[in-house]
């Protein structure tokens, strides 16, 4: 599994890390299985949030006896809670259900009606209390992420977690640029469209496909080999058995060339820039 810098201080983190968005609403053993499956293979970098339910259980159950140092756990905030005070409750309870001591990075899950200097200040707060690693945020467009810069201060925000996958490119505009600016690292969250992957029915699947056939690999692979091609991104799948786990840790040594790079730009191509960031 390829690894990279998560940010301008952060560690090496796995490109491929794995979702839990409804990770609690099947079979609990073999979500449990997935996560296993999916960390022995290097996607140690695990994504999740307070608003999924009971997906920190899930995850407390598959990393339970693991080395604590070899894992990198994100949670989230969610915006109605993250003020001063909110912010560190709703840190402490992700602590407890996770069953860790600390998180690797906690991100304000959007941006809500709370100033964000008081969030801000909160995570600084569990920063210095070694409650967190680092901090940052999710789907932030770049006027935002520049707001957020001015208050927190450089090298403070640690990534920006978004929708990306081969048919919403919108970050490619604006968001990505800015983060690479600013060493910020570039989270692709639902890097398969959630439920919506592209067809190899369709003619811009049938390419996808194709190139996947030349490496012995899958459209899937693919599409996340595309999505992480830069140092700054990284890419967050969720699974919930252990072979599509496998599967999805497959892409974390897949390397496309230029032209194969090329060929997806142009099949799935990136659109004009929306007003405003899509987001699920
Ligand atoms: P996703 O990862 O794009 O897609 C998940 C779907 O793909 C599931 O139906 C899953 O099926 C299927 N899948 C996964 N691997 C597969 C494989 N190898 N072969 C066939 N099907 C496969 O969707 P997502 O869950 O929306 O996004 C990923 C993660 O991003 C979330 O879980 C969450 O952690 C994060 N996220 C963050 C935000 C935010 O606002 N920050 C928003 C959305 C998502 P199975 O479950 O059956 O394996």
């Amino acid at each position: 599994m390829r690894t990279q810098k998560f940010g301008t201080n952060g560690p090496d983190v796995s490109v491929i890390g794995q979702g839990t968005w409804y990770l609690d609403r099947g079979d609990r053993k073999a979500a449990v299985a997935a996560l296993h499956r999916g960390i022995d293979l290097g996607m140690t970098h695990i994504d999740t949030a307070e608003m999924y339910g009971d997906a920190e259980l899930v995850i407390a159950d598959a990393i339970a006896g693991l080395p604590r140092e070899k894992l990198f756990l994100v949670s989230k905030v969610l915006p109605s809670n993250a003020s001063r005070r909110g912010t560190i409750t709703a840190c402490e309870r992700s602590l407890k259900r996770l069953r860790t001591d600390h998180l690797d990075c906690y991100l304000l899950h959007w941006r809500g009606s709370y100033p964000i200097e008081e969030t801000v200040a909160a995570f600084d707060e569990l920063v210095a209390a070694g409650k967190i690693r680092s901090w940052g945020v999710s789907n932030f467009d770049a006027d935002d992420l520049g707001e957020m810069l001015a208050i927190a201060g450089k090298g403070k925000i640690a990534c920006n977690q978004v929708l990306y996958h081969l048919q919403e490119r919108a970050i490619e505009h604006a968001v990505i640029p800015w983060c690479e600016q600013h060493g910020v690292a570039v989270v692709a969250y639902s890097p398969f469209g959630h439920n919506d992957f592209p067809s190899s029915r369709s003619k811009a699947g049938a390419m996808l496909q194709a190139i996947a056939d030349a490496h012995e690999a899958s459209a899937r692979q693919v599409a996340l080999a595309f999505l992480t091609r830069a140092p700054s991104m990284f890419a967050i799948p969720k699974a919930s058995s252990a072979v599509h786990a496998a599967e999805n840790a497959g892409a974390g040594n897949l390397k496309l060339s230029d032209s194969e790079i090329a060929a997806l730009d142009k099949a799935f191509p990136r659109g004009p820039k929306p007003r405003s960031l899509p987001m699920l």
